[in-house]
Order: structure tokens, then C-alpha cells, then sequence
């Protein structure tokens, strides 16, 4: 078996654990989106980033002289989960504080999208029923379902704004995707010290 500890930065003699300042010099991130894995709203992100119009998506590796991959070009990393919640995706966010200095959250919830087609109560129920388990208190309820888009994308906003693992210097936007036209709307912006 190989020893896979050389494959950690911890392991390399070069990388100060120490004095370390962050992966932007590698790979220049800014931007996190928060979207669905549905396979249909996949082009999500380049969505966004042609709405931004600053952003390199997806942008390509960067090789050192050996061939290795020390760097890529792209500004704008992806959390894909279950209806693009928030909740989902915190502990990307506080991560990646520790790893970049970055500037924006996005979120971004797409028309007919799984997430529309029950309520809380239902996943609720179905669970109990059919693996006996109480899941009501593990998942924030709003969170669970989408009962409407522009409640459901403020509410994201919101649950980021307020919870301790997302740097509140971060600026953050929320947008409504239509999977069939691949129109992107701005629903919500919360952006540090300027009026809402
Ligand atoms: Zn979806």
C-alpha cells in the first residue's frame, strides 16, 4: 500500500503550517456558488459568471515544469447539494475562509426543482415511516423544502448573514435560475455597509 501521508501539503518540507496565508496565489478564488445537483441546472455557474462579467469559470490548470497541478485559473468554486441550500453548504464556506481570501456567496435555487415538490412534513413523515427515524430537528426546517423561490432564497441569504461560520465581511447574492430559458434573476443582495 501506498503511503498516501506524502500526498498531504502538512507532509511537504516546503508548506509552513505555520505562516500559511492562504491558496489565492495558486488558485485566485473569490466567489462560491451554491447551487442544486440537478444534472439539469448544471450550467448554473457559468451562469453566474457571465452575470458578474469579472469571474473565470471554468477555467483550466495550471502545470508546473514536472507536469504537476500547482494552480488553476478559475475564481469561482461550486457547493452542489440538494436544492442549493445554504445550510448545506456551511461547512464549505467556513472552510474555504481558512484556505482563500474570497468575497462573495451565491446562492442560487432553480425552477422545477425537486425541493418544490413536498413540504417539510412530508420528508418528515416519510422518513419516519420508512426507516423509523426522527429527523425533524436535524435539518433545518426551512431548509428542507422549497415552498417558494423568492422566500426560499432570502431565507438562504439570511441563514449565511447570521451564522458564525460565514465571514460577515462577505458579500452575498441570491438568484432564481430558469432551467429552460438559462435565465438567471437577482432575487436578494446583502452586501456589508451599503443599504439594502
Ligand atoms: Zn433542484
Amino acid at each position: 500500500m501506498t503511503n498516501l501521508s506524502q500526498f498531504e501539503f502538512r507532509k511537504q518540507p516546503w508548506f509552513d503550517q505555520e505562516h500559511f496565508e492562504g491558496f489565492n496565489q495558486a488558485i485566485p478564488m473569490k466567489t462560491i456558488v451554491i447551487h442544486c445537483f440537478d444534472p439539469r441546472a448544471s450550467e448554473i455557474p457559468q451562469a453566474v459568471a457571465n452575470y458578474f462579467g469579472d469571474e473565470v469559470y471554468p477555467g483550466e490548470n495550471i502545470l508546473d515544469a514536472d507536469g504537476n497541478r500547482v494552480g488553476n485559473t478559475r475564481t469561482m468554486f461550486t457547493v452542489s447539494n440538494a436544492g442549493g441550500r445554504a445550510f448545506s453548504a456551511l461547512q464549505s464556506v467556513a472552510t474555504m475562509d481558512y484556505l482563500f481570501h474570497f468575497e462573495k456567496v451565491v446562492v442560487v435555487h432553480h425552477s422545477f426543482c425537486g425541493a418544490t415538490a413536498f413540504e417539510p412534513e412530508h420528508l418528515i413523515h416519510s422518513f419516519h415511516e420508512h426507516h423509523h427515524a426522527d429527523i425533524a430537528t436535524l435539518i433545518d426546517h426551512d431548509s428542507m423544502a422549497i415552498l417558494d423561490f423568492e422566500q426560499s432564497v432570502k431565507h438562504d441569504l439570511e441563514l449565511l448573514r447570521n451564522s458564525p461560520l460565514v465571514p460577515k465581511n462577505i458579500k452575498l447574492y441570491g438568484f432564481f435560475y430558469e432551467i429552460n430559458s438559462g435565465q438567471l434573476t437577482e432575487i436578494a443582495r446583502d452586501i456589508p455597509g451599503e443599504n439594502q
